[in-house]
């Protein structure tokens, strides 16, 4: 059984370093559970510091959040489902409109109902994703009308290349904008992520957009992370055994032990959100492990589905019972990414713990 604590105070930190860097006010992107540490939970803190727009993918996302952070913006990244218009007017949402149609919707809405509705209108500059092609662009500038009854809260764009500062396509995306911009009628402007926060003044951005950065994850790889960690995966060993050199642990008997060696059997595995990728992978530096009192107990044999195994022979400190920690402050999400060969990102939305979180400090 893993549990995974949530650190509320590291993330409202957090919340606070990023705001004092980029000047202008700041979101909390809260879609996918928070990035798995608990929307409602973290929706409140950061509504408590002052967080007055919030981001979510779905709908339903919104619909769940909205009694955590009454009156503020609400905004539904995937846009504007039509069968949903009524729920967004009911619930106070704010689609991000992405095309023409969904404009057109959002504002026969507001003409229907004779009052403005609160929007984001996405225009794409580089993710050929969601948002405006240049094409709808040229159109909805040429014919302004089209967003009539609708109050837009922000023009926005989502960066592609952020997260790689020195990459030059994140000036071309900032021209390109600044130039849809231009051509659409005057509003205020939502550009930054995470790592956008980092660009310095290479985009202006009336409203950061961070997710990943409120939830430790770096948004300076290469650099030192400059985030807080917010959160660690424990789970318990339930047994520990000796195995003698030749013999084989775990399915496949894909690790052999090259000498006696006390194994740790830990109750995590892949269907905890720790990923079987990271089986297999050759010792030494830079090799999957889980951390106990300061030390690190290397990652044997391949991950289960309930059950992992880690070589405890260095650490007799190592008991039945003993709790260790899988990802957190000693092993962050971002390494254990590099391991499992994904982001920082899936590392943490995968996370299902079965004790369930826990709020505490860290
Ligand atoms: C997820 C998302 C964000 C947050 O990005 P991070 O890299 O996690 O900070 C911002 N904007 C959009 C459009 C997103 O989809």
């Amino acid at each position: 059984m893993t549990t995974l604590t949530v650190d509320l105070d590291a993330i409202a930190a957090n919340f606070r370093s990023l705001a004092a860097r980029h000047r202008a006010p700041v979101a909390g992107v809260v879609k996918a559970d928070a990035y798995g540490m608990g929307a409602p939970a973290v929706g409140a803190r950061l509504f408590s510091e002052g967080a007055r727009h919030f981001f979510v993918a779905y709908a339903e996302e919104a619909l769940a959040l909205r009694p955590h952070v009454p009156g503020a913006m609400l905004a539904v990244l995937n846009g504007l489902d039509p069968a949903m218009a009524g729920l967004f007017v009911a619930h106070g949402l704010a689609p991000v409109l992405g095309t023409l149609g969904e404009i057109a919707c959002w504002s026969a809405q507001a003409r229907c109902i004779g009052r403005a509705l609160p929007a984001l209108v996405h225009v794409d500059t580089a993710m050929n994703r969601l948002g405006l092609s240049g094409r709808e662009l040229g159109r909805l500038a040429a014919e302004p009308q089209r967003l009539d009854g609708i109050d837009v809260l922000f023009v926005m764009t989502h960066l592609a290349d952020a997260e790689d500062a020195a990459n030059p396509r994140n000036a071309a995306q900032a021209a390109r904008f600044e130039a849809a911009c231009a051509a659409l009628p005057p509003a205020r402007r939502s550009v930054a992520n995470s790592s956008g926060v980092f660009l310095g003044g290479l985009v202006r951005s009336d409203l950061a957009r961070p997710g990943a950065a409120l939830y430790g994850i770096n948004p300076t790889p290469g650099q030192t992370n400059p985030m807080r960690p917010v959160m660690r995966l424990t789970a318990r060993v339930l047994q520990l055994r000796e195995v003698m050199p030749g013999e084989t642990v775990g399915y496949n008997g894909i690790w052999a032990a090259p000498r006696p060696t006390r194994v740790a059997t830990v109750s995590v595995g892949y269907a905890d959100g720790y990923h079987r990728a990271m089986s297999g992978r050759p010792p030494g530096a830079g090799a999957p492990a889980a951390a106990f009192d300061g030390a690190r107990l290397p990652l044997i044999g391949r991950i289960s589905m309930d059950l992992a195994t880690f070589d405890a022979t260095d650490h007799p400190g190592v008991d039945q019972g003993s709790e260790v920690e899988l990802i957190g402050p000693a092993i962050p999400p971002d390494e254990v990414a590099l391991w499992a060969g994904t982001n920082g990102y899936e590392v943490l939305t995968s996370l299902r713990p079965r004790h369930g979180r826990i709020y505490a400090a860290l």
